[in-house]
């Protein structure tokens, strides 16, 4: 375990599978990566919540292209750390996504079921273009067939937290992302 700084629920990791570092250079990447894909274009980015809080706060501060942000609130029902059923969308958004380009920002691309039902909500709203942005995919997980625009880190069939990823709500504020200790999953 690298010797990190932040709360003390640290210690109820097993392992980090990402650091703060590689979050903060991955997150560089994909700044400059969007910069140049939607250099003068105008857009939406519309933020998953609660997990891609933090992802997106951070992501949005390497973007230059003018843009405007809203959130969209989905939630899986979960049997300890499996989605079970088909997620639900709250969908509160103040924008108007008609004629816009938007990039969908979540936090983690697991069976695939948010993101697709939220583009194809998104573009039966009528936006000219929908883009999606993942910090984490975990391509071993797929249930529907969806890929990402921009990934972020590819990683292993584990439940991770951490960086806005949480477990019955708890570990969002952990700096890096990894997998806890079996006894904390009870
Ligand atoms: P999907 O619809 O792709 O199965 O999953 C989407 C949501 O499930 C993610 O946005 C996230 O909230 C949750 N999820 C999937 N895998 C993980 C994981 O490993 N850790 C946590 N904390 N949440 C996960």
């Amino acid at each position: 375990m690298p010797s990190l700084k932040g709360p003390p629920e640290l210690k109820h990791l097993d392992h980090v599978l990402v650091t703060p570092l590689a979050i903060k250079r991955r997150i560089a990447g994909l700044g400059e990566q969007l910069n140049a894909d939607y250099a003068k274009k105008d857009l939406m980015v519309i933020a998953i919540v609660n997990g891609a809080l933090i992802f997106t706060a951070d992501l949005l501060r390497q973007m230059r292209s003018p843009l405007r942000l809203d959130c969209l609130r989905a939630s899986s029902y979960h049997d300890g750390t499996k989605a079970v059923g088909e997620p639900r969308i709250v969908d509160s958004m103040k924008l108007d996504v008609r004629g816009h380009n938007v990039l969908l920002v979540d936090d983690i691309l697991d069976t695939g079921k948010t993101l697709a039902a939220v583009a194809g909500m998104i573009k039966d709203k009528g936006a000219l273009s929908v883009k999606t942005c993942v910090l984490l995919d975990k391509k071993a997980r797929r249930a529907v067939p969806f890929e990402a625009d921009y990934v972020g880190f590819e990683i292993p069939n584990e439940f991770v937290v951490g960086y806005g990823l949480d477990f019955n709500e708890r570990y969002r504020n952990l700096p890096c992302i990894g997998v806890l200790k079996p006894k904390y999953y009870a």
